[in-house]
């Protein structure tokens, strides 16, 4: 059912930067909606690692994923913004009166005097293993994340990848696991340097120059073949799991028809993370700009910034930023 109520602010995408900027509109007094196509809030933390440990976010020296969500949540509901799950946002048309008109992929349409891209790389889809009949293995031991940490104890499990997640995830499951391999496909890794000490001075075995070629098993992977790059010279490996971390594929949905200026799938914005269209920002991954800090704390900034230009855009003469929010009256003690 259609509801023709406006809003001032429509967030798209419920992830931790579109839960913080739901926050700080309701410090700022705008009507706010959140519009997250999963049925759940939390973005790429909830759906690919809610029990690792974040250790990079100011003031929470350790905080697993899934608490992390948690108290965003609880600080997003302060102001109780109306939240909308299972809606993806494809279409955006512009009113006469200057005011934007949504479209969802099931034909909702929501109303709204700005918007909020925080849509991080769109909706969330991993880059499958590029082996075929590998999804029999899905839900099996092929694993392209991971949910709970203690399936893996005592296991061998294989990790696919040179990235961030399958370094972290190296560092993480090699204490529990009874060995864990990496295997990459280029000579170096291209994680945190720290990580990437961390994962050579432990008991996991680096495997590099090589790929997962074949999975071999009937109901689950018993053996993968690993295949060198350069010499195609083939070695079999017993496993118990393996984990598939190639990365993501960037699926922006009718959002990338918008026609605002883009680079690399991503949106271009400014420092007042205006993108190319009047009365829409952006936030989090999806942004891209020079020096851009790709964690959640770089993207935590950006949500009240895109906040403060949408307030600016919907009333030129209001301050420029929020108070303090110990100067809010929401947080006043009586
Ligand atoms: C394995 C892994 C480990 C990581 N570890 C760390 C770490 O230790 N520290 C750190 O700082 N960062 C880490 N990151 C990065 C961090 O998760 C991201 O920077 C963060 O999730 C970005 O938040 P976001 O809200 O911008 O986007 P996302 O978390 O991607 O959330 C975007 C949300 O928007 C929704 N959405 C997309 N398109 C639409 C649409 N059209 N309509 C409606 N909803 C839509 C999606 O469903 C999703 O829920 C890690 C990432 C991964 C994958």
């Amino acid at each position: 059912m259609e509801k023709n109520e406006m809003y001032d602010v429509t967030i798209i995408g419920g992830g931790p930067i579109g839960l913080f900027t739901a926050f700080y509109s309701g410090m700022r007094e705008l009507k706010t909606k959140v519009i997250e196509y999963l049925p759940q809030v939390g973005g790429k933390v909830t759906y690919f690692y809610p029990e690792k440990v974040l250790r990079d976010i100011g003031a929470l020296p350790a905080i697993s994923g899934s608490d992390l969500i948690k108290q965003l949540k609880e600080q997003a509901s302060t102001f109780s913004p109306e939240m909308v799950f299972g809606e993806r946002v494809d279409d955006l048309e512009r009113a006469e009166d200057g005011t934007y008109v949504l479209t969802s992929h099931n034909g909702q349409r929501h109303f709204t005097k700005t918007v909020i891209l925080a849509i991080g790389h769109g909706t969330l889809g991993v880059k499958k293993l590029p082996i075929v009949g590998a999804n029999h293995f899905e839900g099996k031991n092929l694993h392209y994340a991971v949910d709970r940490v203690e399936n893996f104890r005592g296991k061998h499990v294989l990790i696919s990848g040179g990235g961030d997640s399958a370094i972290d995830w190296a560092n993480r499951l090699e204490p529990i696991a009874e060995k864990v391999t990496i295997v990459h496909r280029r000579e170096a890794f291209s994680g945190h340097e720290s990580s990437i000490t961390e994962m050579n001075n432990s008991e996991t075995h680096v495997k590099c120059s090589c790929y997962v070629s074949d999975l071999i098993g009937k109901d689950h992977i018993e053996k993968v073949v690993l295949t060198h790059v350069d010499t195609g010279e083939k070695e079999e490996v017993e496993i118990d799991a393996l984990l598939v971390n190639h990365g993501f594929d960037l699926d922006l949905g009718g959002i990338q028809n918008w026609g605002m200026t883009t680079s690399d799938g991503k949106v271009v914005t400014d420092a007042k993370m205006e993108t190319s269209i009047p009365g829409i920002f952006a936030a989090g991954d999806i942004v891209t700009y020079p020096h851009r800090l790709t964690l959640i704390a770089g993207g935590l900034a950006e949500g009240p910034k895109a906040l403060n230009s949408a307030k600016a855009f919907l009333d030129p003469d209001a301050e420029a930023m929020a108070m303090y929010s110990t100067h809010h009256k929401e947080f006043v003690e009586a």
